[in-house]
């Protein structure tokens, strides 16, 4: 195989809510994750009418791909089905743009960082290099990964704009297809489909074309199309994602924590040692993501989330000044 860098760390994912609830000796209907920045059900329109006709075609290929979804994903984006490439999720699409776009002795640039992972272990298993000189591609992530925040847009050119948050934030830099701009989106996020493995990216027709020349014949299965195409028509679900978000952000406002304003629904609070945090909450089952400065989580319903704000509000007691804690 050609080899990888030295330094180079692969993807890795968290532990399972099974081994966690072993690990801690808990019930695991009490562990909540909360590390995923998904919401915490599927979409109502993911039953099981919505998949019949794909099931009883399971045998075949989807010759021709999947045209009923390019044109619902078009018309949802207010695109051209050529603008439309798909993909098994976003994450597909960071890959299918990295390995199109660079190769061996390219430089790849990530703006703003830290951001989602995916994006240099993209561009390094490309063969490329992530620096800021010359770059032949740049990814950018809009709202950001992990703060939640809505950055501007790099003036690059080619960029590939990861829009995974897209509906939660309302604003997009589709305008800019015809200028060297490639959006990415999923069905993952305000969907509820991220079991399901579905990804879009939109470009110039002819970008769009050259990327789907290098997609894999069929990138999704047609359970996962079929799903897509009801979810679309359902339309996605943001507003109490959304009203939930604010309210955490308040309640931790108010423990005298610092969340950015996020555009997403997920959090990102500044601790000061957040490896004891999260072990602290992992401890009663309750799984956030954590950074070197602080930890993230994706809000979940008021029950859950006031469950993890609670317990966040005892992890970080030491770190709160007495002041903003006697005002709670
Ligand atoms: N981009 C960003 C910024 C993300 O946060 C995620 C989800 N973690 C993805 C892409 C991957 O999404 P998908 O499930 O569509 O592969």
């Amino acid at each position: 195989m050609r080899p990888l860098p030295a330094a180079f760390a692969e993807y890795r994912w968290a532990p399972s809510s099974e081994e966690i609830a072993r690990e801690f000796g808990l019930p695991l209907a009490d562990v909540r994750r909360f590390d995923g920045n998904v919401p915490p059900t599927p979409t109502p329109a993911a039953r099981p009418e919505a998949i019949a006709e794909a099931f009883a075609r399971l045998n075949e290929y989807a010759h021709g791909g999947f045209p009923a979804l390019v044109e619902a994903i078009a018309q949802y984006a207010g695109a051209e089905p050529e603008n439309v490439v798909l993909g098994a999720g976003a994450d597909d699409l960071i890959l299918l743009c990295a390995r199109s776009f660079a190769g061996p002795g390219d430089v790849v640039e990530i703006d703003p960082q830290p951001t989602y992972p995916l994006f240099r272990i993209a561009a390094q298993l490309a063969g490329a290099e992530v620096g800021g000189a010359s770059p032949v591609v740049t990814f950018t992530c809009r709202p950001n990964n992990p703060t939640g925040v809505q950055g501007s847009l790099p003036s690059a050119r080619p960029l590939v704009v990861d829009e995974a948050y897209f509906e939660f934030a309302g604003e997009t830099a589709m305008h800019l297809l015809d200028e060297g701009v490639v959006v990415l989106r999923t069905f993952s996020k305000a969907f509820g489909l991220a079991g399901a493995r579905v990804g879009y990216a939109l470009a110039a027709v002819d970008v769009a074309a050259e990327l789907n020349r290098r997609q894999a014949p069929m990138p999704i299965s047609g359970i996962s199309a079929a799903l897509a195409l009801a979810a679309l028509e359902h339309g996605p679900e943001v507003a109490p994602h959304v009203a939930e978000r604010d309210r955490c952000a308040a309640v931790l406002s108010g423990l005298g924590l610092e969340p950015p304003p996020s555009r997403t629904n997920f959090l990102f609070v500044p601790v000061r040692d957040p490896e004891a945090v999260g072990a602290a909450l992992l401890r009663q089952g309750l799984v956030v993501r954590v950074f070197p400065d602080g930890i993230r989580f994706s809000v979940r319903d008021r029950a859950d989330d006031d469950r993890l704000l609670d317990a966040l509000a005892v992890a970080t007691a030491d770190e709160i000044s007495p002041a903003a804690r006697s005002t709670h």
